[in-house]
């Protein structure tokens, strides 16, 4: 009886992508309800490809409190949701639902995660710093408002298509919390950029096929900070060509850990400790890479 009344108090939520066994999300915010006492019950679930509107609803309506989003889902989410905050708005793309009576609220936290990882974890500030985002794909869309709040003195986004790289400059001109900062935005080729930046990121998913994007080294210093959003027992070949020409390098598993938190946050209304988190995510990622 008291395991049946222990069950049913913890609220449920689950993380909604195609395929998704191999998602940290579970273990993550249950490291996260351990370090804030909170009793939530957390899963993995796979919807069908044509199917994930359908999956969230019949979550909902057995009782589930909350949803993350992930690969191929994001767009969905966004047109699913029937509330928007600013910088899901912004993003066009939703990684977090929370259910509030009839209302379907959409965040995206993905790009308050990376700023998170860059500033408090790495210690790195973005106030005043000449920046470069690599990419104009989902995760680049939701790193543009995080990333301007944050009041750089320069934001060049520079994508292999350039009118994806445009239409994140005109999304920012356009933005009208922003105004005022968004003139700091500009777009560019690859083969465009020019200059040295404190703090490159990349956003492209060149890094899945051991690529990197087509930049000039001279973008790198011994004082900039080169970030690849993807993550891995070792640096990707972005990484790799950043720190060959003297860049400090950061991988995307504190942006992971941190984007979590964020939407711990909002369901739970408390902002969970990450840094043994990612300590132990890490150090998984390492024992893995030593046993291979
Ligand atoms: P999208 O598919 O939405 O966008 C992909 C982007 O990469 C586009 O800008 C695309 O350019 C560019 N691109 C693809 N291949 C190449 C290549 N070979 N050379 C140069 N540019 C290329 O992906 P997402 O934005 O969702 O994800 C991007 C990366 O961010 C992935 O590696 C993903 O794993 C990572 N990510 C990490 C997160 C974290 O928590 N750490 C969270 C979310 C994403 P074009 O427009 O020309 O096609």
């Amino acid at each position: 009886m008291s395991t049946l009344i222990g069950a049913a108090t913890a609220d449920r939520y689950v993380v909604i992508g195609n395929p998704i066994a191999h998602s940290k999300s579970p273990a993550i915010h249950a490291h996260f309800a351990l370090l804030t006492a909170q009793q939530i019950d957390y899963q993995r679930l796979l919807a069908p490809l044509d199917g994930f509107a359908q999956t969230v609803l019949s979550f909902r309506n057995s009782g589930g409190k909350g949803v993350n989003v992930t690969v191929p889902f994001k767009l969905e989410a966004f047109a699913l949701a029937t509330q928007l905050t600013p910088r899901a708005q912004a993003a066009g793309a939703v990684n977090t639902l929370k259910f509030e009576g009839a209302v379907i609220l959409g965040d995206n936290t993905d790009g308050q995660g990376l700023v998170a990882d860059i500033v408090r974890n790495a210690g790195v500030t973005l106030q005043g710093k000449r920046v470069l985002l690599l990419g104009a794909g989902g995760a680049a869309r939701g790193a543009l408002l995080p990333l301007l709040e944050q009041q750089p003195a320069q934001l060049v986004i520079a994508n292999r298509t350039v009118a994806r790289a445009e239409e994140l400059v005109l999304l920012a001109h356009q933005y009208e919390p922003l105004a005022g900062i968004a003139s700091v935005v500009t777009s560019s080729a690859f083969s465009d950029v020019d200059g040295e930046f404190d703090i490159v990121i990349n956003a492209t998913s060149a890094s899945l096929h051991d690529d990197v994007p087509p930049v000039s080294s001279g973008i790198f210093t011994a004082n900039t900070l080169a970030y690849d959003m993807m993550y891995g027992a070792a640096p990707t070949a972005f990484l790799r060509f950043a720190a060959s020409h003297e860049a400090q390098i950061r991988d995307g598993l504190g942006m992971l850990v941190e984007q979590a938190a964020v939407a711990f946050a909002l369901w739970r209304g408390v902002l969970p400790e990450t840094a043994p988190v990612l300590a132990e995510l890490r150090g998984a990622l390492l024992a893995r890479a030593r046993s291979s």
